[in-house]
């Protein structure tokens, strides 16, 4: 049998990218699919390749900076067994020159969306005594980079996140943990990285970029049983990057 057959799932950002690819690989390992995002059309595309890879999807208008939207979206998906909190926004900008009004908004979807997601929808795994949670972060949480100070500081919150939601759900059988992807190749990434994308990708030891399906290989992992001992990790799919 299918590692997630007879879960439920619930993907935020999944309208593009990596949350796309997850929201297809868990799909395609059993589990029905609930598909957040802000885009109905983009959501509805997400949810036809589902369907097409032979599972089952639903797409949720949220917009995760939203406090009101986060609520509704628990309360319109119910009990989770797999929540993936991967909404993300990178705002391409030195630290001189960060805005208040994007630094407040890279928080607000990076960290306070997970973080009253995540509130609304773990009591219910902690009651059951199971479940999985995977918060996607970033390399950036660890490696310093020349722009988007902002953004690294919302990985790593995450990630301290994460660690913390492990203590706190542990002993109820909840599992949390991080996958840290490096350079991987989606539109957002390309288009704000720019040329250093490139420089990026070939500094990893693999000497390449990642594709979605490798995060959403490693997601899947986390998010089933076969990762049954592994609670508060980071495990950073990345090339090795992190290893130079
Ligand atoms: P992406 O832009 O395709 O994915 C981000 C998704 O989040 C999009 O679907 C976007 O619409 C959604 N989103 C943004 N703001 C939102 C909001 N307020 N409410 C709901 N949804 C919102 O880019 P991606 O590269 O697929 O990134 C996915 C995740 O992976 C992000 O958390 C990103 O930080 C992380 N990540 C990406 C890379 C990379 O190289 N691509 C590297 C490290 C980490």
């Amino acid at each position: 049998t299918k590692e997630l057959a007879g879960k439920k799932a619930l993907v935020t950002g999944a309208t593009s990218g990596i949350g796309r690819s997850i929201a297809v690989k868990l799909a395609e390992a059993g589990a029905t699919v609930y598909v957040s995002g802000r885009r109905a059309e983009l959501g509805k595309e997400t949810v036809e390749l589902i369907e097409k890879a032979g599972g089952t999807g639903h797409f949720i208008v949220a917009d995760v900076a939203n406090i009101d939207d986060v609520r509704k979206l628990a309360q319109e998906v119910g009990e989770v067994d797999v929540l993936v909190n991967n909404a993300g926004i990178f705002p391409f900008s030195t630290t001189p020159e960060q805005s208040l009004d994007s630094y407040q908004q890279v928080f607000d979807v990076n960290v306070r969306g997970t973080y009253f997601l995540t509130a609304a929808l773990a009591p219910a795994m902690v009651t059951k005594g199971k479940g999985t949670i995977v918060n996607v972060s970033s390399v950036a949480a660890v490696v310093g980079t020349p722009i988007g100070s902002v953004y690294n500081a919302t990985k790593a919150a995450m990630d301290a996140l994460t660690r913390s939601w492990a203590v706190e759900f542990g002993a109820a059988g909840v599992r949390v943990n991080s996958v840290a992807p490096g350079p991987i190749r989606t539109e957002m990434a390309v288009n704000t990285v720019g040329e250093m994308f490139d420089e990026f990708s070939n500094k990893t030891p693999l000497a390449r970029a990642g594709e979605p399906e490798e995060i959403a290989e490693a997601v899947l992992f986390l998010a089933s049983d076969k990762s049954s001992y592994i609670t508060g990790a980071v495990l950073n799919a990345d090339g090795g990057y992190v290893a130079t």
